[in-house]
């Protein structure tokens, strides 16, 4: 899948976002179309429109300086990509690196996506009591990433105030 970029109304560049996700916000009305593929349409049903390379969002968004993203599942499957923290593969599940029953709590630093093949053979352990070492450590997403974790939902609705909001 090709990525597209997406920017702010100001033209600052934000994120990018998958292909199907850009043409999305345009048909919603929500971006417009700055740079196109030069061969490449999007057909459908009721659509033909040039593939958006490069989109702009029709309403300016103030990313705040500092914004910590909502910590939530479909959050670290989304910031790890999908990809298991152990072993690479697509994962389905995520895990606790410090297991909740030894205190881990719900954060960003202390879960990472899994397959569910790992989660079950980690079970109560960390990672070093497991044997089973991080292929990366896991992070606090970044205000651009919390946005682009936002375009990820599929609820539009759910996009965060900050998100939603006008500063014109
Ligand atoms: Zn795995």
């Amino acid at each position: 899948m090709r990525d597209t970029l997406v920017l702010n109304a100001s033209f600052e560049p934000l994120s990018t976002v998958t292909l199907n996700r850009a043409v999305v916000l345009v048909l919603q009305d929500k971006a417009v179309v700055e740079q196109a593929h030069p061969e490449l349409r999007m057909r459908g049903a009721a659509v033909d429109i040039p593939a958006p390379r490069v989109i702009r969002l029709c309403r300016y968004v103030r990313v705040p300086f500092r914004r910590n993203a909502p910590w939530s599942r479909r959050g670290v499957l989304v910031r790890d990509r999908y990809r298991c923290a152990y072993c690479g593969r697509r994962a389905t599940t995520v895990d606790h690196v410090v297991p909740r029953s030894r205190g881990g709590g719900d954060t960003w630093l202390n879960t990472v996506a899994s397959c569910a093949e790992d989660n079950h053979r980690k079970a109560d352990r960390t990672p070093e009591q497991a044997g089973m070492p991080l292929l990366r450590e896991p992070f606090e997403p970044t205000p651009a990433d919390a946005m682009l974790l936002a375009l990820a939902q599929d609820d539009y609705e759910a996009l965060p105030d900050w998100l939603a909001q006008s500063a014109a």
